[in-house]
């Protein structure tokens, strides 16, 4: 396909719109452009309908793909090491859309461990979209027999859940699955692919929140999905036709933030696993310490068969009650009082009253938190500086209990 020839001629405001031609590069730019593009051109009408129906390859609308996201989408497969990816304006729409394609008519089970975000879309589906879903503590095989029926479609893990740091097991759930003719979709947002990889242990679909780890730097919404062909082609048409797709500019700052992807979460993890060691050790005022890299985590063993050997960025730590949470939190001077996570910045958040505050107690609970959680996503500072600020919040958790 010829593209469109650039008008270079005319009077002044003809030329103010079509004069800046874009000269033909023949060479691999080392950094991905950004297309802003909304729309491209073509050398026939006819050509237009063939591209909007995908009888021949190639851009046509923002709203469907963009060279920017194309190299996003091709990222993400690649270290999802599965044949295809997508991607939606925020984790959100992408958990959205792949559900949506893969629940068919039937009903959505769904791990109890639910990221608060997921519990609220799900809610709403059941309430005005006649969506039907079942929530059960899903982490071991055992777990999913026992919730599983006939009607089930589609089954929603998340890889390390929010904010207890409980692990899944991805290939036992992903065999029964199998055995059941039940599609699986991994949440793998506190993971990255770093850590683990759900599509090589049999998931259907691995969906991730960007605005973590793979953007990983707190300024970027964004959503991906990955999986076969087949059902990336179905995710697309779901992402377009619903409207939810990913914008040019931010597909960029989530292929910008994966370039060192890798290198963040290893030191995240290495100073989280410090910070745990340091809380564990407190004398008093804690109650429980959740990360994988402790021996008293119930699923510490999986860490070198399921997580690459990497505990991940994020801990939490019951200190007892939501005054002495409070205390905490409020303490903190290098981790920062914020939502989110899997950013370079190292958070705090007490969940019972931001995160997690949809669910009521009975739901709280199945989440595996109490009013006393406060949960610590690490980031790339200083480890002493890290060590050093969680040691002054408990002093001052410990005033206020005292
Ligand atoms: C943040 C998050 C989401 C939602 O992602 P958004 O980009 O905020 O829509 C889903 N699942 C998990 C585990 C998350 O941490």
């Amino acid at each position: 396909m010829e593209p469109t020839p650039p008008r270079t001629t005319g009077g002044f405001a003809t030329r103010a719109v079509h004069g800046a031609t874009v000269p033909p590069v023949g060479q691999h730019p080392v950094s991905v452009p950004i297309h802003p593009s909304a729309t491209w051109g073509t050398a026939t009408s006819a050509e237009v309908g063939d591209l909007l129906t995908d009888e021949v390859a190639g851009y046509v609308y923002g709203r469907y793909d963009n060279p920017t996201s194309t190299a996003l989408h091709a990222v993400i497969g690649s270290l999802h090491e599965a044949p295809a990816a997508w991607s939606a304006a925020s984790g959100t729409a992408a958990i959205h859309a792949v559900l949506d394609v893969l629940r068919g008519e039937g009903r959505v089970l769904a791990t109890a461990m639910l990221y608060g975000g997921t519990w609220a879309l799900l809610r709403r589906l059941e309430r005005d979209a006649g969506w039907k879903v079942d929530h059960a503590p899903l982490l071991t095989a055992a777990d999913l027999r026992a919730a599983l029926t006939d009607e089930h479609t589609v089954v929603h893990v998340e890889t390390i859940a929010n904010p207890s740091t409980a692990i899944a097991d991805i290939p036992a759930i992903a065999a029964v699955c199998q055995e059941r003719g039940v599609e699986l979709v991994v949440d793998n947002t506190f993971a990255s692919p770093v850590l683990c990889r759900p599509v090589t242990l049999g998931a259907t679909a691995v969906v991730e929140s960007a605005t973590k780890f793979l953007g990983g730097h707190g300024d970027v919404v964004a959503g991906v999905v990955a999986g076969s062909d087949e059902l990336v082609g179905r995710v697309r048409e779901h992402v377009y036709e619903l409207g939810g797709s990913l914008g040019p500019f931010e597909a960029w700052l989530v292929v910008r933030g994966i370039q060192t992807l890798a290198l963040r979460v290893r030191q995240a993890s290495a100073n989280a696993t410090a910070v745990a060691a340091e809380l564990a050790a407190a004398p008093r005022g804690v109650v429980a310490v959740h990360h994988p890299s402790l021996d008293a985590h119930p699923q510490h063993a999986m860490v070198p068969t399921m997580l690459s050997g990497l505990p991940g960025a994020l801990l939490a730590v019951d200190l007892g009650s939501r005054p002495a949470a409070e205390a905490f939190a409020d303490a903190c001077r290098v981790f920062v009082r914020a939502a989110s996570l899997g950013g370079t910045h190292s958070l705090v958040l007490h969940p019972a009253s931001t995160s997690h505050r949809q669910l009521r107690d009975d739901e709280l609970r199945l989440a595996g938190l109490g009013p006393g959680t406060v949960r610590l996503s690490v980031g790339v500072e200083e480890t002493e500086d890290l060590v050093a600020d969680v040691r002054h919040a408990l002093a001052a958790a410990d005033d206020h209990a005292a």
